[in-house]
């Protein structure tokens, strides 16, 4: 019998900014659960789209993390030199007949709703993205804190992009090769990928790689029910004094007491938060505000 792999997990941010409070969730979350399980952590950049990217954000963000306690025990994968690898799985994807090129604009997709069930191109001219057939099977899979999931790809997502028309690897295909290539067992990252993951089980098969568990942790919400971005200056996360973020992420999974309080330093604190940490605790909803806590556990601030 084969040893089971040492767990690792890791933290997978788009250098789209700073680091916000739920990125920080993200972080602190995938990292307090490869180690709880006597796992790994790696950081992998998704710089995968030159114009959706900051000058500087992602090195600021590496600093960041490292700021929060959290390095990565691995030199930090970064996608934009990972084309190669990307090129050989399209490559095997294209020879066996699951991938194909498609001129099909959002305009020419409008009557399904942005769903590509077939391709319907009014101009053969523009240059082709390339997508994956998508089989009219339903993907299973259970998620860690959100339960059992079902999405039936052909009637939720319809063939879906691998490579941009304009250039750019899709997520979805670099995401599954990266997972595979860094070994992780363990994806655990926020709700707002729950409905991309049925996408990357399918390619994971396709593509023979193993598949590794996923827990996807509740998003941080404003009142309004909308995700914190960058945008929201009201949730800026300060490097310089980790803590007052770190315990809100904390709280914010559903954990206990106040290992972040005092002045030592913050590799000390994130060991007492580990040693105190249980992902029972994790609240298994989708969303949630700061200052609703969902779980009873929260103590007082
Ligand atoms: N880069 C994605 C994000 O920042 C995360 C992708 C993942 O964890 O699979 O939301």
């Amino acid at each position: 019998m084969t040893p089971n792999p040492r767990p690792r997990g890791r933290f997978a941010p788009s250098p789209t900014g700073a680091l916000h409070l739920g990125s920080l969730v993200a972080a602190l979350g995938s990292w307090l659960m490869a180690r709880h399980r006597g796992g790994d952590w790696l950081v992998r950049m998704e710089d995968l789209d030159p114009a959706r990217e900051v000058p500087g954000a992602a090195e600021q963000q590496i600093q960041d993390l490292a700021a929060f306690g959290m390095t990565s025990d691995a030199p930090v994968l970064w996608q934009s030199r990972r084309g190669d690898a990307y090129a050989a799985a399209l490559q095997r994807l294209v020879a066996a007949g699951l991938a194909f090129e498609c001129r099909c604009s959002r305009s020419d997709l409008a009557a399904t709703g942005g769903i590509h069930r077939r391709c319907v191109a009014g101009n053969r001219q523009r240059p082709a993205a390339i997508r994956l057939r998508v089989p009219d099977q339903v993907v299973e899979f259970n998620d860690g804190l959100q339960g059992r999931q079902a999405q039936s790809l052909a009637t939720d997502v319809g063939d879906f992009v691998l490579r941009r028309a304009d250039g750019p690897w899709a997520y979805q295909l670099a995401v599954v090769v990266d997972d595979a290539a860094q070994g992780i067992t363990d994806v655990v990252r926020g709700a707002d990928l729950l409905d991309s993951t049925p996408r990357q089980i399918l390619l994971q098969r396709q593509l023979g790689l193993p598949e590794p568990a996923y827990a996807h942790l509740p998003l941080l919400v404003d009142a309004h029910g909308n995700k914190l971005g960058k945008s929201l200056a009201s949730m800026p996360v300060d490097p310089t004094a980790p803590g007052p973020a770190l315990l809100a992420a904390w709280r914010f999974l559903g954990q206990p007491g106040q290992p972040f309080a005092g002045t030592g330093a913050v590799e000390a604190a994130l060991a007492r938060a580990l040693a105190d940490f249980d992902p029972r605790r994790i609240p298994p909803v989708l969303h949630a505000t700061l200052d609703e806590p969902v779980s009873g556990t929260v103590g007082p601030t």
